[in-house]
């Protein structure tokens, strides 16, 4: 059953919300999540300066504090703490859906073990997004995030070539060709690939083709920039 805009679907005092924010576009901010974050008592950011900008836009005046892979282990006690004293946090990463290549799992985690009521507003990642974008299998995927960048990386491609799901790899845009030629080595030249850079924004591009078709381009650019992510298809996949 569908819930009217504004009614509360839970007690709204010692709450851990989770929720997710644009991946660039301002306009997929849900009218939800901006209620949430201006009811709540604190706003946990991953950076207060990057989430200020997005905050002040929306007229969201919550206090906020720092909540980053750096005092993930300390703040998530601070967190528990304001839950004990029957106030409620809503935890919010630099863009996206927290816990997503972002901090959230070990606080979500404690939380829940403490019996608190952990509330996800849904919103847009940049994995899912990229995955409908490539026109490329969905009934089954794996998200991979980044890729380690030196120890293990190897390791892991190598656990990856017999998978038979679509793949997702997020990257940045220096590692973007480095991480072209190692799927190549390991997927073979012609496995059917997708490069979303820079979704719901203004400069947005998907574009798909071969492993080969895809490393020339992106070889043949001047410079890379933007926001970028991966998406494979898996072992034995044709068209
Ligand atoms: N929590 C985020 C999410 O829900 O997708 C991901 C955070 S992770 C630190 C940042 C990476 O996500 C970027 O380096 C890029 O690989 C991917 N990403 C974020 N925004 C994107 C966008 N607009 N277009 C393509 N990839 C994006």
């Amino acid at each position: 059953m569908l819930v009217s805009l504004g009614e509360p679907n839970s007690q709204s005092v010692s709450v851990f919300y989770i929720v997710a924010t644009p991946i660039g576009n301002l306009g997929d901010f849900s009218p939800r999540a901006v209620e949430v974050l201006q009811s709540v008592d604190y706003i946990a950011c991953e950076d207060t300066r990057t989430s200020g900008k997005l905050l002040t836009a929306f007229k969201i005046n919550t206090p906020v504090f720092s909540f980053h892979q750096h005092n993930e282990h300390s703040k998530v006690e601070h967190i528990l703490n304001i839950l004990r004293g029957n106030q409620s946090v809503a935890l919010i990463s630099d863009a996206g859906m927290p816990g997503i290549s972002d901090p959230g799992f070990l606080a979500i985690r404690a939380i829940k073990k403490e019996g608190f009521d952990v509330i996800v507003i849904p919103g847009p990642d940049a994995a899912t997004t990229a995955l409908i974008a490539s026109g490329l299998p969905s009934d089954r995927y794996t998200f991979e995030g980044f890729l380690p960048h030196k120890k293990g990386r190897q390791k892991k491609l190598l656990a990856l070539t017999d998978e038979e799901r679509t793949m997702i790899f997020y990257e940045s845009p220096h590692r973007i060709v480095k991480l072209l030629k190692e799927l190549k080595e390991y997927f073979g030249e012609h496995r059917i690939a997708a490069i979303a850079r820079e979704l719901t924004k203004k400069f947005e591009e998907v574009n798909r083709g071969t492993i080969n078709d895809l490393l020339q381009d992106y070889e043949s650019r001047n410079s890379i920039k933007g926001e970028i992510a991966v998406v494979v298809s898996g072992k034995g996949y044709s068209e």
